[in-house]
């Protein structure tokens, strides 16, 4: 594994900063959790329309039928994507609780805080991103670790 920057960025949290440069610990824990939030609201009321695209909306004529089933594979899609995502803002949010927000659930290093502002609820640091973006199959194994064990102590 490549090990870059790894003296900058194993930093305590209070001395990390936010979207906006805070570097207060209760208003950077405040900026991050209504980031959160605001992406949670965000994401429910995207998948509340996928769902109502799949489930409620069909064509009775037949001419648009097609039409209609690549509608409803793309809002399968959305659904399935934006799922995914309220997973991940659900347990960052929770890591921002248990305060071990900001720590990659691989390797335990601090994340890039800049990372973490622009992507509150990114589980990994951009070297173990990188991995999983090519080890797809690995990040299942991590997941499952992570349900049998939720605390990093
Ligand atoms: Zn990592």
């Amino acid at each position: 594994m490549r090990k870059v920057d790894t003296v900058t960025q194993r930093k305590p949290m209070t001395v990390a900063v936010t979207a906006t440069g805070d570097t207060n610990p209760t208003n950077q824990f405040n900026e991050h959790k209504i980031a959160l939030q605001d992406k949670e609201n965000e994401l429910c009321k995207s998948i509340l329309s996928f769902r109502e695209l799949i489930f409620v909306h069909s064509n009775p004529d037949a001419t648009d039928e097609a039409q209609d089933s690549a509608d409803r594979d793309i809002a399968v899609r959305n659904l399935d994507r934006a799922s995914k995502t309220l997973q991940n803002v659900r347990s960052a949010q929770d890591r921002l609780e248990d305060g071990t927000f900001g720590e990659c659930l691989r390797c335990d290093e601090k994340i890039n805080p800049k990372r973490m502002a622009a992507v509150p609820w990114t589980k990994y640091c951009i070297d173990c991103q990188d991995y999983f973006d090519k080890n797809p199959e690995e990040e299942q194994v991590i997941n499952l670790a992570a349900e049998e064990s939720p605390v990093y102590a």
